[in-house]
């Protein structure tokens, strides 16, 4: 058997078609384009690669960007600051602080001080909490997200599928278990003191793996007809000295026995971004939603 490959690129490409179409709606209703705001701090290359990408895609789907580019000497106070700004200016939807911060800066007060409601990373401990109730109308991290999206490419409903995450990060494995939990599965998590994670992983009719450790799950690992998502990425020197992207999978030996698998790169990646747009749309439709009850409110008393 050799599992369906998951194209998560094209998947991307149906969301932010999505996206564009939400766009073009609200301005058509009289809204102004949403407007993500993109804070870099320093000069780490890769997150210059990622903040570049983020608005060249925020644009092509028919909203604004607004970069901020500060120098790595950056107090945490003029960085409170300038969210503080964002925070009040009502033309930005969405604001994103491109991690990792440098080393003075305290990331969970940067998270806290976005405002809920314009925090299309889903850091904010308002939205960590609305997901974990399993209330509605959290921004819920990106990549999370886009697994979700990813999985039910393949599967139509997973309630009662028994689902390991393996990684257990803020960023993607915490949250991920907590969607998976909502959608019915049955979830574990598993992380760097978890003992016999092969038997667990063989246990899973959807295994997601976010870790960092390339090839850490081997085919072996898997149960016959699972869903396989690869969200690791590493970049490792390639024979030819180039650089080669790979994840946490060992992938030729995966696709033997998965049912469905992500590609990495091509996976997981692509989704990630395309909904971080989705996310900037649905703070901007929310807070549309919020201004016209209000106008009603006034109209009504
Ligand atoms: P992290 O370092 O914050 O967390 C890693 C998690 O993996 C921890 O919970 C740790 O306990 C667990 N872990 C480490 N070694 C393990 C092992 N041997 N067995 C079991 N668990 C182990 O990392 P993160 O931010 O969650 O990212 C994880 C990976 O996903 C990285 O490769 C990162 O680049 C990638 N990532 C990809 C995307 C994307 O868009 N594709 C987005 C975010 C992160």
């Amino acid at each position: 058997m050799t599992a369906r490959i998951i194209d998560g690129k094209s998947l991307a490409a149906g969301v932010r078609k999505d996206v564009a179409e939400g766009v073009a709606a609200l301005v058509a209703g009289g809204v102004a384009a949403p407007e993500l705001a993109v804070v870099l701090i320093g000069d780490d290359p890769a997150s210059h690669v990622y903040v570049a990408n983020k608005v060249k895609q925020t644009e092509a789907v028919g909203m604004r960007s607004r970069r901020f580019q500060l120098d790595a000497g950056t107090t945490e106070a003029a960085l409170l600051d300038l969210i503080e700004g964002l925070n009040r200016d009502a033309a930005v939807s969405g604001i994103l602080v491109q991690f990792p911060l440098p080393p003075h800066i305290d990331t969970a007060r940067v998270v806290t001080t976005i405002h809920p409601d314009k925090d299309v990373d889903g850091f904010n401990p308002l939205n960590v909490g609305r997901i974990a109730a399993g209330m509605q109308g959290a921004l819920v991290p990106c990549t999370p997200l886009g697994v979700m999206r990813l999985i039910k490419s393949v599967h139509d409903d997973i309630a009662g599928l028994g689902a390991l995450v393996v990684g257990a990060s803020n960023v993607v494995g915490r949250p991920m278990a907590r969607l998976l939990l909502q959608e019915l599965c049955t979830v574990s998590i598993a992380h760097v003191r978890t003992t016999d994670l092969e038997r667990r992983c063989r246990e899973a009719d959807i295994l997601v793996v976010a870790t960092g450790v390339p090839g850490l799950i081997r085919g072996h690992f898997i149960k016959r007809g699972a869903t396989v998502i690869d969200v690791g990425i590493t970049r490792i020197k390639s024979g030819a000295g180039a650089d080669k992207l790979v994840g946490d999978v060992a992938f030729d030996e995966a696709i033997e026995v998965a049912g469905a698998i992500t590609p990495v790169p091509g996976g997981v990646g692509p989704m990630t971004i395309a909904c971080l747009l989705a996310n900037t749309l649905s703070a901007a439709q929310m807070e549309a939603a919020r201004s016209k009850a209000a106008e009603v409110d006034v109209t009504a008393a």
